[in-house]
Formats: structure tokens, C-alpha cells, sequence
């Protein structure tokens, strides 16, 4: 069934779980990730990002998803992630997402707000919901100084301010966390007393993390191992993720969605990989997408197991 987001989040707020973000790029990586929510009876966000819409198409992914979540036995929200073209925002308010996200964060602060403030206007006059970012997530290499990484991370009374100005209905927050395979070199620890602060001021606010994926040493090794028998093995080397211990914590301090992409990426790709190895002779396409979709499915729950959200229909 379709689900609404703000009731969703609202309730996982509530409820101080969070439910799973799952990026979609095409049908298998939709139905694994479906077929895990409903295996876990787990409320689940589908998301493309405008990287996903120029690779298949809104409309084809759209249908899929609408598709998908009506069938459904478990809520699914259908959602925009990180909407920094306005047109694309627009034109997902039109055409039949429940939610979207305007990324605003790369914006000067009384920029991000304005445009965040027009993209709720348009997006509740059509019953969408809208989660926006402030601060920058980014890699922890990325920081110089830690006065640096201070002023790149969320300003919990600029938050305050932001949503209190905008009106937005959930909000992405810079506390450590960061996109790609490569979240660090040394350990991660979020920056939880920030998160604490935050949540403090906006207790009714869902809050996002991003770049949260968990990279995973058994599914990195099963790329390793496979990659290592075609003789190329550098792209993954030193990938770090969020350990699920922190995503714990976070869950307790009003995190309530959470993205994940990388883990399915990896995931994905270590069960095509396998098969192409395995057997040299397999040419039909379904013969290496299908373990592909259950090893989606497989990490899907694994996920959602992390999130505390099994059982949150
Ligand atoms: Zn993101």
C-alpha cells in the first residue's frame, strides 16, 4: 500500500525506530528491497535521485514504484532524493511522488532557506511531503581542521531557525556520516551530542541521516574475493562504513529515516560478479540479476533489522 510519510515518520519518532530509505535504480533493486519489507513487515521509503531519473526515467521508475507499492503488503513511501534541480523537484510534486527531498545544503543559509520555503509551498499544496538538508555531508577527509568539520556539520539553533522558517516536515543533518564506500580512514563517531542538541530544540522534527550505509566486511570481502580472481582489486580497498552500533545511537536521538545505497550497490555487485565468475556460460540476463535481487533482498533486512523497524506496519 502507499504510505504516508508523515504519519510514518511521525510514529517511528514515536516509536524511536527508523525506517529504511532504499535507493532504486531499476526493477530488481525495487523488488528486493520490497520483498525485504515485507519479509520483515517493515514500513520502507523507495527513493530515486536525480541520478537514478536520468539513468531510467521518472515516469518508468514511477510506475514501477506506484506498481510496486500498491501491491504491497506493507506501507511504501515513494520518494525524491536529493532534489537540487528545481525542475526535477517540481516536476516529482506533479507527477505522483509522496515525498521529495530539496537539497539545498551547497546554498548560502538565506538561499537554502527561500527555495526550501517555495518547494514546501508547492509540495503541500499537492500533499507532499518535504525533507530538506542543512549542512554539508561529507567525507571526514574532507576536513582540514576540526574547526572546519564544526562549521561543515548541522548548527543545531540554525536548525531551530530553518524549520521554524521553512516549515519543512523532516530534516537531513550533517553529523559525521558521509556518502560513497569511503566514509573514513580511522574509526567513526558521530558527532551524537550535536544530533542530542538538535533533536532537543526540533523534538517533533524527523530527523535524516544520509551517507549512513554500514559497507559491510562480508559482502566487501565477497567483492574482494571475486574481484581478485579477474586480477583488478583497488576500487574497494579501505571502503569504511557507519558501524550499526552508531546508527543505533543515532536511532535513539530522533533519527527516524535512514538512507541506504552503497550497501546495495555493493551487494549487487558482488552477486553479478560471483555469477560471472562462477559461470562463464550464463548469458540470460535474469540468470544475473536474480541472485542480485535476493542479495539485495538479504541486506535490505539486514538493514532493517539495525532500524528496529520489523513489525512497524
Ligand atoms: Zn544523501
Amino acid at each position: 500500500m502507499l504510505g504516508n510519510p508523515r504519519t510514518l515518520l511521525a510514529k517511528a519518532l514515536r516509536g524511536r525506530y527508523a525506517i529504511g530509505a532504499f535507493n532504486v535504480n531499476n526493477l530488481e533493486i525495487l523488488q528486493g528491497v520490497i520483498r525485504a519489507a515485507e519479509a520483515q513487515r517493515a514500513p520502507v521509503i523507495v527513493q530515486t535521485s536525480e541520478g537514478a531519473i536520468e539513468y531510467a526515467g521518472m515516469t518508468e521508475l514511477l510506475a514501477m514504484m506506484h506498481t510496486a507499492a500498491k501491491r504491497a503488503s506493507v506501507p511504501v513511501v515513494i520518494h525524491l532524493d536529493h532534489g537540487k534541480n528545481l525542475d526535477v523537484v517540481r516536476a516529482a510534486i506533479r507527477s505522483g511522488y509522496t515525498s521529495v527531498m530539496f537539497d539545498g545544503s551547497s546554498l548560502p543559509y538565506a538561499e537554502n532557506v527561500a527555495r526550501t520555503r517555495q518547494v514546501v509551498r508547492w509540495a503541500h499544496a499537492n500533499g507532499v511531503a518535504v525533507e530538506a538538508e542543512l549542512g554539508a555531508i561529507k567525507g571526514v577527509e574532507d576536513f582540514v581542521s576540526v574547526a572546519e568539520r564544526d562549521a561543515a556539520f548541522t548548527n543545531p539553533e540554525q536548525a531551530l531557525d530553518f524549520v521554524t522558517r521553512t516549515q519543512c516536515d523532516s530534516l537531513a543533518v550533517s553529523i559525521g556520516t558521509a556518502h560513497g564506500a569511503h566514509k573514513a580512514t580511522g574509526d567513526i563517531t558521530l558527532d551524537v551530542a550535536r544530533l542530542r542538541r538538535i533533536h532537543a530544540l526540533l523534538p517533533k522534527t524527523p530527523l535524516v541521516l544520509h551517507g549512513a550505509s554500514s559497507v559491510p566486511d562480508d559482502l566487501v570481502g565477497a567483492t574482494h574475493l571475486y574481484c581478485t580472481m579477474l586480477g583488478d582489486c583497488h576500487r574497494l580497498e579501505g571502503a569504511k562504513g557507519i558501524p550499526d552500533a552508531q546508527t543505533r545511537l543515532a536511532i535513539r536521538h530522533g533519527v527516524t529515516k535512514i538512507n541506504t545505497d552503497t550497501d546495495l550497490r555493493i551487494a549487487f555487485t558482488a552477486a553479478v560478479r560471483e555469477t560471472l565468475i562462477e559461470d562463464t556460460t550464463v548469458f540470460d540476463p535474469r540468470k544475473l540479476l536474480g541472485p542480485a535481487r535476493d542479495a539485495v533482498q538479504t541486506i535490505a533486512e539486514r538493514r532493517i533489522a539495525v532500524f528496529r523497524s520489523k513489525w512497524k506496519t
